[in-house]
């Protein structure tokens, strides 16, 4: 191992999984699988290995130094309560940690749960914490998993769980009343990797590249050529970062280039507007990276 080898913890399945290894790729860090089983991957010429491992297990990897920086839900940060240092807001895996009952429970909000409760989760962490600073007395009952059928067997009267659209709740005749918690994936690092003069730089050229992705997240590029005349009505509806980027086209009369970063739910708008102010040979391209 190098020794200014960074290792980053990554999810091995479930939800996080996926899209964690697509923003290294758009990032630019193409993973090198030399192995079989897929446990492990290098990168960047071997300055980085990544590790596959357990969403859970991140932040105690992370936070025990065994790992320099990892990838993982922040409800699974808070749960473990492990110190490390949150880096970035990768975006993805949105979803909220909320107090939920049967649909038909007397209850409006999680004050009205009576004393003595039985509140079932997976986070009882997070969960337990939460209650108490509301003041409420709870009986906190620890699973880990299916939490949302347990007030259906008799196991608890109320659950704590993630949601994300809520579906699965009202799937299970559930209703939530309470937000504890909203999260989403985060790169966290090891505190002392950070301020180790080696891997410190390098753990935050790997922040600063993800940053980038958050950044270009939604976004896209658009090029046209476009009468110059109507340049001033099109930067009324294309104010991009810093108005669009105008080019000459040589030996083209009348006629300047723009190069604009657009959002992708302004899109068709913005191309119906700019071929009806005679546009012509109109781009649209994704962008992986924005670095300011
Ligand atoms: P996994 O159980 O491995 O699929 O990963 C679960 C992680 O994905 C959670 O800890 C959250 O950070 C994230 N997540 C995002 N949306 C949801 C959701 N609707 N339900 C559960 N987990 C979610």
């Amino acid at each position: 191992m190098s020794k200014s080898e960074v290792r980053l913890a990554v999810p091995n399945k479930g939800r996080l999984s996926e899209k964690a290894v697509e923003v290294l790729r758009r990032a630019g860090i193409r993973l090198d699988y030399s192995n079989e089983r897929k446990l492990f991957a290098t990168a960047l010429g071997g300055g980085l290995k990544v590790l596959f491992l357990r969403a859970a297990d991140i932040p105690e990897f992370v936070s025990d130094g065994i790992v320099d920086a990892g990838i993982t839900g922040y409800d699974l940060v808070a749960e473990q309560d492990r110190p490390v240092e949150l880096l970035s807001d990768l975006g993805f895996g949105k979803c909220r940690l909320v107090v939920a009952v049967p649909s038909e429970a007397p209850y409006a909000k999680a004050a009205d749960l009576p004393a003595g409760t039985k509140v079932a989760t997976s986070f009882p962490n997070v969960s337990r914490a939460w209650f108490r600073d509301q003041g409420l007395d709870v009986r906190i009952v620890p699973v880990s998993g299916a939490t949302e059928v347990t007030p259906h067997i008799g196991l608890a009267e109320a659950i704590v769980d993630l949601v994300s659209t809520g579906s699965t709740l009202a799937m299970n005749n559930m209703r939530e009343l309470d937000g504890i918690l909203a999260s989403s994936a985060r790169l966290i690092a090891n505190a002392a990797a950070l301020k180790d003069p080696e891997k410190g730089p390098r753990l935050l050229e790997l922040r600063f590249a993800l940053d980038s992705v958050v950044a270009a997240e939604g976004k896209r590029y658009l090029l046209a050529d476009v009468p110059e005349e109507a340049l001033e009505e099109i930067r009324q509806f294309l104010p991009g970062i810093a108005g669009p980027t105008v080019v000459d086209i040589a030996g083209s009369d009348g006629m300047v280039a723009i190069q604009v970063v657009v959002d992708e739910e302004d899109i068709y708008g913005a191309v119906n507007r700019l071929k009806a102010l005679g546009a012509k040979g109109i781009l649209v391209v994704p962008i992986d990276r924005m670095v300011p």
